[in-house]
């Protein structure tokens, strides 16, 4: 019998091993998948990283088809795996919000919630069009909760369109129509839903366009996804990461195209409404108004540490230019993103600075795979020490005292970077009359 008649009088047999071995290895790698996910997941938990900071998913597993399409969007990396074919959020603490994963869920077995069942998360109350309970009054970006650049630019822009349908005719009564607080992405898209709708507006900003981006340290690369600008269209950037200097340069382009106003250096100080009339106080007088939008973000507030000395010139809250630090002995504390990407630039070899990085758990938990492997890439390559179970116990002019593990040490040093997040200024905006609740797990109500 020829090779081809045995084949033939056997194809059956044939075709059952090749698709048997075929489901075996598909089996097998999905398997292997699931057990790597659980591993990750262990390592979470053993390091008491389960407590997401931000807005994240909850699946829905009996919606979940194991698709795995929300583990591939994230542009955080690894933070959603397949466990047993259902999706798992398996590095809760590195999730910065970014919602790709609900966003392409085919089967909507994502809910992006803020806070969990045990810890709950502060926020002020708003509608779906981004109003607070003070009628005429509006939070977007970053002050509502809500992090990242695209999100602020989509708030920003929703809360200018609503509160811009809300006035009836003209309002000659008033100084203005829209009153915005902020420069930030928030308020600059919030100012071109303003102009787009043909309203009287006042855009004003204790420093000037761009908000925090300027505070970004130099050449930083911003990742960001497409967002939508008034008058403008899609705001779109190459692999969505861009400069931070050629943001900032395309927001002036599009501030010189459309003639937006905004009215720098001046602060917001509080308000007050009286039959519809809103009248903000600012650093230049008092404004009357029928709508205000408040996009101040957060940057204003650092965390401190709480220590003595904390004034001293030697402590900084943010790093701008790295060149500044040339041949010094810096301590950075965090363990985010920004603190991250900070000690990456301070410990380049070309600055020759000696750059100790703490961490005050055991893992460095709470930032992306990127960065994180770029750090241990330079530890590993003696660019920069990593020492984790750390914290600044004192600070002095030359020095600090490091609890170390339990063991306090004194190690000299010429700067300290303390990145550690920023306090919302919610006991301000509670006293103005705005409710702030806490989230406890619970769903966006405006998702917009
Ligand atoms: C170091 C760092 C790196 C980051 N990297 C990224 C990134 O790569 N991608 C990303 O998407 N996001 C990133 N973010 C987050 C992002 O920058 C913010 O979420 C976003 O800028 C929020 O926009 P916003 O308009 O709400 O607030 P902001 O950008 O903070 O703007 C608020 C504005 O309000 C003004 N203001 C505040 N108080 C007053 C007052 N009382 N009176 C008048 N004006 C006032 C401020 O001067 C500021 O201009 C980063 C943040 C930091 C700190």
């Amino acid at each position: 019998m020829s090779v081809w008649n045995y084949l033939s009088n056997h194809m059956g047999l044939f075709a059952t091993v090749v698709i048997g071995a075929v489901a075996y290895y598909g089996i097998r790698k999905d398997q292997k998948a699931s057990e790597e996910a659980v591993k990750v997941l262990n390592k979470a938990k053993k390091s008491g990283m389960t407590d997401p900071f931000t807005l994240h998913p909850v699946i829905d597993e009996s919606k979940c088809l194991g698709c795995g399409s929300c583990t591939e969007v994230c542009p955080e990396g690894d933070i959603l795996r397949l466990v047993d074919h259902v999706s798992t959020l398996v590095s809760p603490s590195k999730c910065v919000g970014h919602g790709e994963c609900a966003a392409n869920c085919p089967n909507g077995a994502i809910t992006l919630v803020f806070g969990t069942k045990k810890v709950g998360f502060d926020m002020p109350r708003l509608t779906v069009n981004y109003e607070t309970n003070v009628p005429g009054v509006y939070i977007a970006g970053e002050l509502g909760g809500m992090g990242l650049i695209r999100n602020a630019v989509k708030q920003g822009r929703l809360a200018g369109e609503h509160a811009c349908t809300q006035i009836k005719g003209s309002s000659p009564d008033t100084d203005t129509d829209v009153f915005i607080v902020g420069a930030g992405p928030a308020g600059f898209a919030a100012s071109l839903a303003a102009i787009a709708a043909n309203r009287r507006y006042i855009c004003i900003d204790q420093n000037t366009l761009g908000g925090v981006v300027n505070n970004f340290p130099r050449q930083k690369v911003v990742m960001s996804h497409p967002a939508e600008l008034p008058i403008i269209g899609k705001m779109k950037f190459v692999q969505n990461k861009i400069s931070k200097e050629e943001l900032l340069q395309y927001w002036l382009g599009v501030r010189a195209k459309t003639g937006l106003q905004i009215r720098e250096q001046v602060q917001f100080e509080g308000f007050t409404t009286q039959n519809g009339v809103i009248t903000v106080r600012t650093s230049a007088g008092p404004v009357t108004t029928q709508k205000l939008i408040l996009a101040m973000g957060v940057s204003g507030s650092p965390r401190r540490l709480g220590l003595p000395n904390e004034d001293l010139p030697k402590v900084a809250y943010r790093l701008i230019d790295p060149e500044h630090y040339r041949g010094k002995r810096i301590v950075v504390v965090g363990a985010g993103n920004v603190a991250l990407e900070a000690a990456k630039m301070l410990g380049h070899p070309k600055y020759e600075n000696e750059v100790i990085f703490l961490v005050r758990g055991k893992a460095i938990d709470r930032a992306n795979d990127e960065n994180r492997e770029d750090i241990e890439k330079m530890a590993k390559a003696k660019m920069l020490s990593v020492w984790f179970e750390s914290q600044v116990k004192e600070i002095h002019p030359e020095r600090l005292v490091i609890d170390q593990g339990g063991t306090l040490a004194s190690l000299s040093n010429d700067f300290l970077f303390v990145f550690a997040g920023a306090d919302k200024p919610y006991a301000q905006l509670s006293s103005l009359g705005i409710k702030i609740e806490k989230k406890f797990g619970e769903a966006l109500r405006s998702t917009g």
